[in-house]
């Protein structure tokens, strides 16, 4: 093999793996992404729209689908982690276990499994609102697009009916966990971020009211392909709702939780305002902020959404949400620091602005990177290993799309140093 034909791998297919891997493997090196969800496309498929312009997800990532399909130098596993890994720049053995999906190439998303099956599992798409059928396609959109069947109904009834309706040989119940080792150049982390676990922040009511949800939790819901097919209705009992509190920093700049900003919540949550507003016209939107941050070419948006005399932007820590018994909704209190007020307000839903924490918080790679001390990394240290996207810091979007790029190039002259 020449030094030219040097494998990158990397690990994690959000928006930050596979630009890394596409912009690689158009210059020519081969490419292998390991996800461990069974779609790619990472958090930005669970979005509803990306500020500032407001398109749906599938635009940039349907262009990325397209560019992966059409380049034989990507391949890709779905449902797959990586176990272990040795070596140094130029010469890296990885181990991968490859999940069961027990749905093999034939399938062509026709959903007649689906159609058969009666069990069901919580949705993680939806982080748990709903439930799915136990043979489902991972999302709408998935790619690639072919239908899952859930671990939880291996070996029963319901499995074997759902072989049974496809006509086209596609579920193979007898997969197994696969073990693969791959030889490659260079390796690009790009694991991305999972929400804080705002439950920990007791007193904002998260977990134990049912009208308070996240703000992941609140692209979900105004997705159409949703909990609740887009409808801004009230978890509680289905009543639609006319007013939302959103909580900025709910965890962060704080240091019994997330001492630092997560840099995109302001500008999610002056988004979600938009989504109340423009479905609801009746509706009400109240950010309550420590600073909006909102920088540099997003400062155009944000001065956009202030225009709405139904936004209303209050400077001022909430303090406490518990439940309003009368109207079943809930009471915001805090405070109005520009008026010198205590803020008292009943809403119906509760929308809490969450942090990003890195995805080596839990998993952390087994040839170890430099991180801070809240597990994003700062540099390849002597792994060289390179990391891409929020995996070493929070950023949005395009920021995320710029450094994968700047990965790739890395990615390229480290696989070429042998
Ligand atoms: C509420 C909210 C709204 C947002 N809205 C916007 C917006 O409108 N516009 C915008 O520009 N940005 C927005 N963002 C930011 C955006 O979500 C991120 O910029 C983007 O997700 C970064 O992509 P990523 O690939 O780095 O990480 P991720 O999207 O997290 O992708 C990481 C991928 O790695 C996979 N993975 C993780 N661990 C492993 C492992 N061990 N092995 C294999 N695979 C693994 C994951 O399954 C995932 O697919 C928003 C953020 C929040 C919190």
């Amino acid at each position: 093999m020449g030094d030219e034909d040097q494998k990158i791998l990397v690990v994690g297919g959000g928006i930050s793996g596979i630009t890394a891997a596409i912009e690689a493997a158009e210059t020519g090196a081969n490419v292998v992404i390991v996800e461990k969800n069974p779609y790619l496309g990472g958090r930005v498929a669970q979005l509803n729209q990306y500020f500032p312009k407001l398109c749906p997800p599938t635009c940039g990532l349907e262009i990325n689908f397209r560019r992966i399909k059409n380049n034989p130098r990507i391949s890709f596993f779905t449902q797959s982690e990586v176990i272990s890994m040795t070596g140094q720049p130029g010469d890296y053995q990885v181990k991968i276990q490859v999940n069961p999906r027990y749905v093999n190439d034939n399938c062509t998303g026709c959903g007649k499994c689906a159609e058969v099956c009666e069990a069901t599992i919580p949705s993680t798409l939806n982080y748990g609102m709903d439930s799915v059928k136990a043979a489902y396609l991972p999302l709408g959109m998935a790619y690639p697009f072919k239908y899952v069947i859930a671990e939880e109904i291996i070996g029963t009834e319901q499995a074997k009916k759902c072989a049974e309706a496809c006509h086209y040989g596609a579920i193979d119940l007898e997969m197994k966990p696969e073990t693969v080792t791959l030889q490659v150049g260079a390796i690009i982390w790009a694991t991305g971020w999972d929400p804080y676990e705002v439950e920990k922040v007791d007193y904002l009511g998260f977990g134990r009211f049912p009208n308070v949800l996240t703000s992941v939790m609140f692209e979900r819901l105004a997705s159409f392909n949703g909990p609740t097919g887009g409808k801004f209705l009230r978890p509680s009992d289905g009543k639609e709702v006319k007013t939302v509190a959103f909580v900025q920093c709910a965890g962060s700049r704080d240091d019994n939780h997330l001492p630092y900003c997560s840099g995109v919540c302001c500008l999610a949550s002056l988004k979600h305002s938009t989504y109340i507003r423009e479905r609801v016209p009746d509706s009400k939107a109240f950010i309550y902020y420590i600073d909006v941050r909102a920088m540099g070419k997003y400062e155009d948006f944000y001065t956009k959404v202030q225009k709405d005399e139904n936004v209303s932007l209050i400077k001022g820590k909430i303090a406490r949400v518990s439940e309003d018994t009368d109207s079943g909704g809930l009471l915001v209190e805090g405070e109005d620091i520009t008026a010198g007020a205590r803020v008292s307000q009943v809403v119906d839903l509760v929308v809490l602005a969450v942090g990003m924490t890195p995805g080596t918080a839990r998993i952390k790679p087994e040839l170890d990177m430099a991180y801070d001390d809240f597990g994003f990394v700062t540099g390849s240290g002597p792994s060289g290993i390179i990391p891409a996207g929020c995996v070493k810091a929070p950023m949005e979007v395009a920021a995320s799309v710029q450094d994968s790029t700047a990965a790739a190039l890395k990615a390229i002259q480290v696989a070429r140093r042998r």
